[in-house]
């Protein structure tokens, strides 16, 4: 048997989009996949002859690049909602800590399995997970068929030790699994969860490593203040400092930053995952977003756990990005949809570490979504990047693929068991809550 083929016909292409440019629409395209790659992009009378095992006929719709949430805590689903109208450091430790500590194994597994049915329907076939438990995380992630950068990021409270020591055997045993689709991440929670000793140890353990740092970053100006007094600087130079951003880091937040933050996150080259939506439910406040484009400092976008959200459907974020920089800023040039699209696709995946996923190219992983815009709600679609950051929405979301794989089409998961799933997690989130969430 050889390498299986796939065709997808009768499709518009939006290829993507790359440093801030959106790449032209092929009318009446294809895209013929070979194994987990496209092996052809293009007009459909150019493409290549031959014997495929499944031809999907797009039926008009577009084809793009599949989204990545390149921050998230997707266990969070079955604390979905907990501890509203709170603000972070209050939300954090009278409501989030105290349940987290009571979280078993088999939970956590159930609350990302729920997550991956919400990613694979908003046409999300890349995370990046930060929580507990990560050993269930991959096997959910496995079993989905999706990709993901995976850390248990190590916090200080007496363990960190222990916790280092086992960030650094969870990226031994589980970094490239899966033909690369599981990526390992040896990371610090944040710097109010951390201690300088404890930072110091993780940069040399993770030297010479293929490591990519996730970690909380200047949240809100609270955590900013907190950590000039303890440390006198700011929460972007400690972490600079202490030889963090040695490596590549991907920072989620980055609300609380000024200008000399944001020029050592540019020549550090951090990547900023904004999650905007998180932001706004705890109050912490609105990340200075065009200050860092017009940086250079590449963007991505995460939804942040559904805890603070509460759901986990990117296409708020991309709608989100667009519309609150410019109303902030009174300004309706600040940040494009094309640069938004980027940040969800491209930059999401270049942040993780995942080589040649974000655009629909020849020889680019085919991860990649079918939207349906011929819904009231988007049509007509006369300016593909407007139309998609605007109008559209996960409603939209037709077909999600990764790796060449169908795994979501038309409502209905492939690799996953929608009923059962909804059912473990409503027994894992009335053991937790101590509610009966079975009706
Ligand atoms: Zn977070």
């Amino acid at each position: 048997m050889g390498i299986s083929k796939t065709l997808i016909k009768n499709a518009r292409i939006f290829p993507g989009v790359e440093n801030g440019q959106a790449k032209p629409v092929i009318e009446a395209g294809c895209a013929l996949i070979k194994g987990n790659r496209f092996a052809y992009v293009g007009p459909e009378e150019a493409c290549p002859a031959g014997r495929t095992e499944k031809v999907i006929d797009a039926g008009g719709r577009l084809l793009m690049p599949a989204l990545v949430n390149a921050h998230t805590h997707s266990a969070m689903t079955l604390l979905r909602g907990v501890g509203g109208e709170k603000p972070l450091e209050v939300w954090l430790r009278e409501h989030i800590f105290p349940l987290e500590e009571r979280l078993v194994a088999q939970q956590a597994r159930a609350g990302v399995a729920l997550a991956m049915l919400e990613y694979l329907a908003c046409g999300v076939t890349t995370i990046n997970d930060m929580y507990m438990f990560p050993e269930e995380t991959v096997k959910v992630v496995m079993e989905a068929g999706g990709r993901a950068m995976i850390s248990n990021a190590c916090v200080d409270f007496g363990k960190g030790e222990a916790q280092l020591a086992d960030a650094l055997a969870f990226h031994r045993d589980y970094h490239g699994a899966e033909e690369g689709r599981i990526r390992a991440s040896v990371s610090v929670h944040a710097e109010y969860t951390t201690t300088p000793e404890l930072v110091k140890k993780l940069v040399r353990a993770t030297e010479g490593l293929d490591n990519i740092q996730h970690l909380h970053l200047s949240e809100t100006q609270q955590e900013a203040a907190a950590c000039r007094q303890r440390h006198g600087m700011s929460p972007v130079q400690y972490f600079h400092h202490l030889g963090l951003f040695n490596g590549p880091a991907v920072a989620a937040h980055c609300v609380a930053v000024d200008e000399e933050d944001m020029a050592l996150l540019a020549q550090d080259g951090v990547r900023v995952a904004h999650a905007v939506i998180s932001n706004l439910k705890l109050g912490s406040g609105i990340a200075p977003v065009p200050e860092m484009l017009s940086r250079g400092i590449p963007l991505t976008l995460g939804t942040d756990g559904a805890a603070s959200n509460d759901n986990l459907d990117l296409w708020e974020e991309i709608k989100l990005t667009a519309l609150l920089h410019k109303g902030a800023g009174r300004d309706a040039t600040l940040i494009s949809p094309a640069q938004v699209l980027e940040a969800a696709t491209l930059g999401g995946a270049r942040a993780l570490g995942f080589d040649g996923l974000g655009l629909i190219c020849e020889g680019w992983l085919a991860d990649c979504v079918l939207m349906d815009l011929s819904l009231p709600n988007t049509l007509p679609a006369h300016d593909i990047p407007a139309t998609l950051v605007y109008a559209a929405g996960s409603r939209n979301v037709s077909m999600t693929m990764s790796a060449g794989r169908v795994l979501y089409q038309d409502g209905e998961y492939l690799s996953l068991d929608e009923e059962k799933i909804k059912t473990r997690a409503r027994q894992s989130a009335g053991e937790l809550l101590g509610r009966d969430f079975s009706v």
